[in-house]
C-alpha cells in the first residue's frame, strides 16, 4: 500500500484525469469526517465545495452504507451523478424481498439486544447497521453484538464497521457490484474509488489493473487498496488535484491564439495526447511480451490479413508512414517468419505482402491488445464523436508534420539568429 499523494501516485491521477473516468466515493470516514452521532455526520464546507467542482469535471458516484435518501441528504447540493446506498444494493433488484429480510433480523436482534446500554440498531430498510459507539465498553458490546448476529438466519451477511455491525442480506449487491455496474453505465475505462471501512473492500478486492484505481482513507495492512491517503482530511487534497487535472481556463472567440489562455488550452490537449502516448507504449510493450510482437507490428499484419498483396508502399500510406519507417518494421516481421513478400503477379517490378501460415493465425481479434481497446471505445461512443474526435487528430498530424517540415530547412533557424 503506497502513499497517494506523494511519489508516482500524482502521475498516476493525471493519466486516470485524462482518461473516461468515473471517480466513486464512500462517504462516512471519507468525503465526511467519523463523527461520534452518526446522525451528525456532513462534509467540511471545503470539502462540499471541491465535490461540486469535481462532479461538473467527472462523472461522480457515492456509494454508502447509509440508505440512499440519507446520503442524498447529506451532498450539501454537489450534483452527483449516481446515488448507491445500503452498501451497494439500493437501488437494484428485489428490493421487497431484501426489505422482508431485514424487518425479520430487526425483530431478532431487538429481542436478543434489548437493554443494552449504548448499542442501537438502525433500520436502513434493506440492511441494519447495530451502533455501538455510545456504549460504555465497546469490545464487550461487539462480542455481544456478534454472538446476537450468529443466531440470525443464515440469509444474512454480517460485515464489521468502525463502532458499527451491518447486516445485510446475503447475495445482494455489494459496493464492487454496484461500482461495475455504474462504470458500464457511464461507459467509463477506468474508475478511482475511494473509502475507508471495511465495506469498501468489496471493492479494494476488485483486481482490475490499469482500469481501477483504489485509495484508502487510512493507511492498513489488512486493506486490499493499492493506495491510501494518511487521513479524511486528505480528501479535501485529492479532490482539489482532481479539479486542477481537468480544470480548463475560460477561453473564447475573442481570445487571442497566442493568450496564456490559449497556451494552457495546448498543454492541456497536450497532456491528454502524451496519456494516450504513454498508455499506448505500455500496452505495446506488455504485448511484446505476451505475444512477441508489438504494437504497430501487430497493425501491419492486421492490414495485411485484410488486403493481402499489399506493396509496402501502399502500406505505408495506409499507415501514415514515410516508406523508411514501415521498411524497418517488415524486415523484423520477415525475420519472425511472419510476413513474406512476393512479385506482384500484376506488376513483376513491385513486391506484395503477404502473411505467412506462421502470421495468418495472429490476424484475429485478441483481448489486451491496442486495436481491441480501439474496438471496444468505437463500439460505445457516438459516431458523430468519432468523426470529430478523427477530424482532429488527421489535422493535429499534418500541422506537427509541417513543423517538421518548417524546421529542416536547412541553416535558416541557425543563420537568422546568428549575431
Ligand atoms: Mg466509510
Amino acid at each position: 500500500m503506497k502513499e497517494l499523494l506523494a511519489g508516482k501516485g500524482s502521475s498516476l491521477l493525471a493519466g486516470l484525469a485524462a482518461s473516461r473516468v468515473l471517480l466513486a466515493f464512500d462517504f462516512d470516514g471519507t468525503l465526511a469526517p467519523i463523527v461520534d452521532q452518526p446522525d451528525d455526520a456532513r462534509m467540511r464546507r471545503t470539502t462540499a465545495k471541491l465535490l461540486g467542482a469535481v462532479c461538473a469535471l467527472y462523472p461522480c458516484a457515492v456509494i454508502s452504507g447509509r440508505a440512499k435518501a440519507d446520503v442524498v441528504d447529506r451532498l450539501q447540493g454537489a450534483s452527483v451523478k449516481y446515488v448507491v446506498g445500503n452498501h451497494g444494493l439500493e437501488p437494484g433488484p428485489c428490493l421487497e424481498e431484501y426489505a422482508e429480510e431485514a424487518r425479520i433480523a430487526q425483530r431478532l436482534l431487538e429481542t436478543a439486544l434489548a437493554g443494552q446500554r449504548g448499542v442501537e440498531i438502525e433500520s436502513k430498510t434493506y440492511s441494519l447497521a447495530i451502533h455501538y459507539r455510545r456504549a460504555p465498553r465497546k469490545e464487550a458490546a461487539r462480542k455481544l453484538i456478534s454472538r446476537a448476529v450468529a443466531t440470525l438466519p443464515r440469509s444474512m451477511r454480517v460485515v464489521p464497521g468502525k463502532l458499527v455491525v451491518n447486516v445485510v442480506p446475503d447475495g445482494a449487491p455489494n459496493k464492487g457490484d454496484a461500482l461495475m455496474q455504474l462504470q458500464a453505465m457511464e461507459g467509463a475505462d477506468t474508475a478511482i474509488y475511494v473509502g475507508d471501512d471495511v465495506t469498501d473492500e468489496d471493492v479494494f478486492r476488485l483486481d482490475r489493473p490499469g482500469r481501477l484505481l483504489t485509495i484508502r482513507v487510512g493507511q492498513s495492512s489488512l486493506s486490499s487498496a493499492a493506495y491510501y491517503l494518511r487521513d479524511q482530511r486528505a480528501m479535501d487534497r485529492l479532490l482539489a488535484e482532481l479539479v486542477a487535472l481537468r480544470k480548463r481556463p475560460p477561453s473564447g472567440p475573442q481570445v487571442d491564439s497566442r493568450s496564456p489562455e490559449r497556451a494552457a488550452d495546448a498543454l492541456d490537449f497536450l497532456r491528454r495526447l502524451w496519456a494516450l502516448n504513454h498508455s499506448l507504449e505500455a500496452l505495446s510493450g506488455n504485448m511484446t511480451a505476451r505475444l512477441g510482437i508489438t504494437a504497430q507490428q501487430r497493425l501491419v499484419i492486421r492490414l495485411l490479413g485484410k488486403y493481402p498483396g499489399l506493396p509496402p508502399g501502399r502500406l505505408a500510406a495506409l499507415l501514415h508512414l514515410d516508406p523508411g519507417t514501415i521498411s524497418a518494421t517488415l524486415r523484423r516481421l520477415e525475420a519472425k517468419g511472419l510476413v513474406s513478400r512476393r512479385p506482384d503477379p500484376k506488376d513483376g517490378r513491385r513486391a506484395a505482402l503477404q502473411l505467412t501460415s506462421k502470421g495468418s493465425p495472429l490476424d484475429r481479434a485478441a483481448p489486451g491488445t491496442v486495436e481491441n481497446a480501439v474496438e471496444l471505445l468505437l463500439k460505445e461512443t457516438p459516431p458523430e464523436e468519432i468523426a470529430a474526435a478523427q477530424r482532429v487528430l488527421e489535422r493535429l498530424t499534418e500541422r506537427v508534420r509541417s513543423e517538421v517540415a518548417d524546421n529542416l530547412r536547412p541553416h535558416r533557424y541557425t543563420e537568422d539568429r546568428m549575431p
